[in-house]
């Protein structure tokens, strides 16, 4: 296809503003394609490289106003094109506004004998030129890439370099975003926009997914799977709160939340495959490059937005080879520790980014990884079974396995970093987990659906980070109860109360609201005791009332209205934080702040 059709094409959906209309128009540029087709689904969204890919065009801004400048001619410079972008605030309208054509030079000469020939820009020779110039490394790249981009400026016309401009730029802007090519897709191939949105997930590449779907159908995007090298999308949480859990599944998967950066850790002991799918290499722009980065490597790592931080992270390679066998993609956190304890997740990031000297940043700052998921798993070479396969293939996609079953895989191929899973019903259990995790550092817990699938990409309801309580409540104790078994001895379970007057008095009266009996350790219940003994009342069985003199600070997810206590409210979830020794019973909080609060939710 030339690249003015592409060009006119994204000129009309941009006048579109009906999302029904633009899928329609990206369809029928899909059904026109031919060899295109790949290229084009990814140049509609104003992406060169695969979604994977973390291959980009490293060229600046000024680079790209430099090209431009030269091709508009030689009372042009790339300041002027800079001014005028100030002025317009597009850089495709910029580049739309001059008369390119005219110009002679290396970069002129050089495009001219792309696959093209001829004087008229195809796709297919844009995406090659946009592939060298990516590939252009080391001394003398930039301007390299300068020659290359003046060369496709200097035969645009001005509604090709309006398109080619935002490319570059990563500013396409024409209203396509992923759901688009995606419905584009199924609607131009006849396949089920599921079945595409399935393969989207795995492959992460909208260029072979559309083509897969046209030269092979349904069929072939149910065979489409998890390439090893080759990252997907990680699956994300959505705040909520452990009766949210509690209430929506029946039991719940408990975790620490790890205070780090995510992390995709790709390993194959027989060497990565980087295959990018069949096609040449227009098809599939990136495989080149990527096959090239192979040398070798068993161990890649992604960070969250799938970039390749495999050098950077040395400790993640070291460990990866160390503990785990078999062929996997495992799902992490990479977290920093300073004497045990956990530095914040900054640091972690710092190294992310260390491209030089990574030895140093090393020894300066720490890492370790804790994997929680398990996306791919294959046989381990140390089971003898003879089951496994040679390839590095073998093995299961387990995206459609419930969490506690990725998990146990997880167990299986990977001996040490692997996080621990606690399945239970009991909130009492939930909070002594959360106060342990808070213990070592870490910043609470993840609540997660035992029984979820991993969806690559989503915000979904199957994972919850636990809402940190935003704001306490001090009360005072006015009861407890007397422990069973090993705690017969201690008070355990106090009663809470509220300060039922605004104004703060000495006779203030108390309405309760709540009990407490979580997040207190043994120990803390011990010195508790010895602190309320003196001020119990009265008896009655295991039940105590206890004269208003302790203040409590608590914490809970949900205050609601309930018959139960005498305030006419409940706390849902409270959790012990500390005693208050700094206030007397007259400065807890009082029942009006209990309602605004409750109102606030
Ligand atoms: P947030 O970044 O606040 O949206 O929280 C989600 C992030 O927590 C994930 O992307 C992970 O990087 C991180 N995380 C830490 N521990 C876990 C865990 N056990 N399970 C899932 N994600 C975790």
């Amino acid at each position: 296809m030339e690249f003015g059709a592409f060009a006119d094409a994204a000129a009309e959906i941009e006048a579109l503003s009906a999302d029904t209309e633009i899928a329609e128009r990206v369809t029928t540029l899909f059904e026109d394609a031919n060899a295109d087709l790949a290229v084009l689904a990814r140049f509609v969204q104003g992406r060169v490289f695969p979604a994977w890919s973390s291959r980009t065009l490293d060229i600046g801004p000024n680079y790209c106003y430099e090209a431009i400048a030269r091709a508009a001619g030689t009372n042009v410079s790339a300041d002027d094109v800079e001014e005028r972008l100030a002025e317009v605030g597009d850089i495709g309208e910029v580049a739309a506004s001059y008369d390119f054509g005219g110009q002679q030079g290396l970069g002129a000469f050089a495009s001219g004998g792309g696959a093209g020939g001829g004087n008229d820009l195809t796709v297919a020779e844009v995406a090659e030129r946009l592939d060298d110039l990516a590939a252009a490394e080391g001394s003398g790249s930039q301007d390299k890439k300068i020659d290359i981009l003046f060369g496709l400026f200097n035969r645009a016309s001005s509604r090709e370099a309006r398109y080619l401009a935002r490319l570059v730029l990563s500013e396409m802007r024409i209203g396509v975003g992923e759901g688009t090519v995606r419905d584009a897709t199924a609607q131009a191939f006849d396949v089920p926009v599921e079945a595409v949105e399935r393969a989207l997930q795995v492959s992460n590449d909208y260029g072979e997914v559309a083509r897969v779907a046209r030269d092979e159908g349904e069929a072939g995007l149910d065979d489409l799977d998890l390439e090893l090298g080759r990252p997907v999308q990680a699956m994300l949480a959505q705040a909520g709160t452990v009766s949210d859990a509690l209430d929506d599944w029946e039991e719940v998967a408990v975790e620490w939340k790890y205070d780090g950066a995510r992390v995709q850790i790709h390993h194959d002991p027989e060497g990565l495959d980087w295959a990018v799918g069949e096609g040449d290499a227009t098809e599939a722009t990136g495989g080149a490059a990527a096959a090239a980065d192979a040398d070798g490597r068993t161990t890649a790592v992604f960070s969250r937005n799938m970039e390749d931080v495999t050098d950077p992270l040395p400790e993640v390679v070291e460990h990866v080879e160390e503990h785990l066998d078999a062929p996997a993609i495992l799902d992490g956190e990479v977290v920093a520790a300073e004497d045990g304890d956990p530095l914040p997740f900054q640091e972690v990031l710092r190294r992310f980014r260390r491209k030089h000297d990574v030895a140093q940043a090393r020894e300066e700052v720490q890492l370790d990884v804790v994997a929680f998921d398990c996306l791919h798993a294959g046989v381990p070479e140390s089971d003898d079974s003879g089951a496994r396969e040679t390839g590095s293939r073998a093995g299961d996609d387990l995206l459609r396995a419930p969490l506690t079953e990725r998990h146990d895989r997880l167990e299986g191929v990977l001996e040490s970093g692997v996080s621990s899973l606690w399945v239970t019903d009991d909130p009492e259990e939930i909070a002594s987990i959360e106060a342990e995790a808070l213990d070592a550092g870490h910043e609470g817990i993840m609540l997660k659906n035992p029984d979820s699938t991993y969806s690559p990409g989503r915000r979904g309801k199957n994972w919850l980070k636990r809402k940190p309580d935003v704001e306490t409540l001090d009360l005072v104790v006015t009861g407890a109860e007397w422990g069973e078994g090993r705690r017969a001895s201690f008070l355990g379970t106090f009663l809470l109360s509220a300060r039922a007057d605004e104004e703060t008095s000495e006779a203030a009266e108390f309405e309760t609201i709540g009990k407490v009996a979580t997040g207190i350790t043994d120990e803390e219940l011990a010195d508790l005791t010895e602190l309320l003994e003196p001020h119990v009342r009265e008896q009655n069985g295991q039940d105590v009332e206890i004269a208003p003199e302790v203040v409590f600070e608590v914490g809970y997810e949900e205050i609601q209205a309930s018959p139960t206590y005498s305030s006419g409210y409940a706390l849902r979830f409270p959790r012990f934080l500390g005693v208050r020794d700094d206030k007397d019973p007259e400065d807890a909080d009082s029942l009006e702040r209990v309602e605004r609060l409750a109102e606030k939710q």
